[in-house]
């Protein structure tokens, strides 16, 4: 019988598919054959990661603080036996001679015989022991990602168009499974302004998140919808259900197509303000959508997932190479490079723990605290983008400014590192704009400071919401309370904006409340002119923008922002929205 489970919707589209349900951290291991001469060179590889394993549990036991019940360290110490037991360090040895497979495939080969054991188990304790099996593997297998350079290059066939069903997944995991050619994807955790959610739309895989438990729902190869808009999955669909779901596809496609002819296209409201309309690019062959919706600019590019998915940093050049090419691609329309944003719910396996073991990752050492901790991530991106600048408009852009201090030290580095670029004879733009993202509230809250030392701002309300609003946006149990029309939250966009305009430097607000339909008029009429979207909610913000007769809602927003009966709000939010010039 159809039955419909419910979460959080994070990007729209409906996809349709058959279910492969993956483990955390499974999602990365795929077969290998290796040549018989390297067999032994595998097995080395294999029992280096169980060392690693156990060393970091050793790590973990003896600075457990006394306070910690004792059944803490008695879960370690059975993890610490297991990875004794030849089950974990000489079966897949044995398997990856026999087979001459990949260490990963040999020890999820183990894996998956010893949970067969577990699940066939009566008692219901024992069959919770599985666990302990992956968290054991998920260790060993770490580490013999950690170690490894390029992974993934050819497509997983198997899962082209299946709909992703896991506990969780990272912005890494989403963009090998784009890369796989999935069609949707469901997690049973997760917000809607995550990495990975934000990805999803931008790459535009439909999904639904915090769907508690939909793996005791849904079952491997079940066929069921993805409904991304309405964050609703169905299962066992009949005939007419799914018609209806392949309808409403039609029509998104209709819509998205109907918009074309917006591409080319001047952002102007009725009353004839012009307001940039520019896209966020999460990975660089994003770029080319941009000609598809015709924006004018990159108003933020997220360089850290060039960090993901391997175990070093990208060089130099690396990045310069990746700049100079989408600087050519855009020819002449500006690319705003935010640098590295790693650590909260974007870790990489490369350089130091970013907080796995922090209770608050996303209060910890993430953006440009990392970076300035870290030269040897940072000093090379920044080189890059000035040496990138010298071929096409740059902008660069700090991200999770806390403190005038950051921007001090970050204007600093770049003073000395263009003085080197001066001294090598190397070109770069002396001009280069260096902006900084408002993201933290005291950020916001100074904004008159940091306009001062800043050549431009742009508001990044993911993270700005998340920290005026105290929840962590990757938990949905507090999602209800991450609303972009707090007023709190509206008065920090509100000082953001009137510091820009204040010392004449422009204010964007690159977060997703800058790409959602229901807010383009109210900051329309609080003032912002500088949008930064992902490209698929492009053409409909241009849609409303130039269906906007701007000084005759400014009253609306400013009335919004300062009253606090519900039902005006409403009803301000209505006439808004009614707004056709
Ligand atoms: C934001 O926080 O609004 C933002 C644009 O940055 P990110 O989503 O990458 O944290
Ligand atoms: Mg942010």
């Amino acid at each position: 019988m159809t039955f419909s489970l419910h979460g959080v919707a994070v990007s729209r589209g409906i996809a349709i598919g058959r279910v492969h349900v993956v483990e955390r951290n499974q999602l990365e291991i795929t077969e290998i054959r290796i040549d018989e001469d390297e067999v032994e060179n595998e097995v080395v590889r294999l029992h280096k990661a169980v060392q690693l394993a156990k060393q970091h549990l050793r790590e973990v036991r003896e600075h457990i603080p006394s306070s910690t019940p004792l059944e803490i360290a008695a879960f370690i110490d059975t993890h610490l036996l297991m990875l004794d037991d030849a089950a974990f360090s000489e079966e897949p040895a044995r398997i990856v001679r026999q087979t001459r497979c990949n260490a990963e495939w040999a020890v999820k080969l183990q894996r998956d015989a010893l949970v067969a054991v577990f699940d066939e188990m009566d008692d219901a304790y024992l069959r919770t022991r599985r666990d302990d099996v992956d968290n054991v593997v998920d260790r060993i297998i770490r580490n013999l990602l950690r170690h490894q350079q390029l992974r993934h290059e050819v497509p997983d066939q198997k899962l082209k168009a299946m709909i992703i069903l896991a506990s969780d997944l990272t912005p890494a995991d989403l963009v090998l499974l784009q890369h796989h050619g999935v069609a949707g994807f469901v997690t049973e955790f997760g917000g809607q302004t995550s990495h990975m959610s934000i990805l999803a739309r931008s790459l535009g895989i439909p999904g639904v998140v915090g769907v508690h438990h939909a793996r005791r729902y849904i079952k491997e190869d079940e066929t069921v919808i993805v409904d991304g808009e309405d964050g609703v999955v169905v299962g066992a669909a009949d005939e007419r259900i799914l018609a209806e779901y392949r309808e409403r596809q039609d029509q998104r496609r209709r819509y998205v197509a109907g918009l074309q002819v917006l591409r080319e296209a001047p952002a102007v409201t009725l009353d004839g303000v012009s307001i940039t309309l520019h896209a966020n690019i999460d990975l660089p062959g994003d770029i080319d959508s941009l000609r598809d919706v015709g924006a004018n600019g990159v108003g933020l590019y997220r360089t850290e997932f060039m960090f993901m998915n391997r175990s070093d940093y990208p060089d130099e050049d690396e990045h310069f190479n990746v700049y100079r090419q989408m600087i050519d691609t855009l020819a002449g329309a500006p690319l705003t490079i935010r640098t590295a944003d790693i650590g909260a719910d974007k870790p990489t396996d490369a350089g130091p723990d970013t907080g796995s073991l922090a209770a608050n990752p996303a209060l910890g050492l993430r953006a440009i605290r990392l970076c300035l901790r870290e030269p040897s991530l940072f000093w090379p991106q920044l080189r890059a983008i000035l040496r990138a600048s010298a071929f096409g408009p740059v902008r660069m852009m700090i991200p999770m400014l806390s403190s005038i201090d950051e921007v001090r030290q970050v204007l600093d580095v770049v003073a000395t590192l263009r003085n080197e670029l001066r001294r090598r004879d190397i070109a770069f733009d002396e001009n280069m704009p260096i902006g900084g993202m408002i993201e933290v509230p005291a950020a916001a809250i100074c904004a008159d400071i940091f306009a001062v030392e800043l050549d431009f701002l742009s508001i990044g309300t993911n993270d700005l919401i998340q920290y005026a609003v105290a929840i962590d946006r990757v938990n949905d149990a507090v999602s209800y309370l991450y609303d972009p029309l707090n007023p709190g939250v509206l008065r920090l966009i509100q000082m953001t904006l009137d510091a820009g305009s204040k010392a004449g430097i422009a204010v964007a607000m690159c977060g997703e409340m800058a790409g959602d339909r229901r807010y383009t008029r109210l900051l329309l009429g609080l003032g912002l002119t500088e949008f930064s979207v992902h490209p698929a909610a492009l053409l409909e913000i241009k849609h409303l923008v130039n269906t906007t007769h701007r000084a005759s809602i400014q009253g609306y927003a400013q009335e919004f922002l300062n009253t606090t009966d519900a039902n005006r709000k409403r009803e301000l939010l209505a006439l808004l929205d009614g707004q056709q010039g």
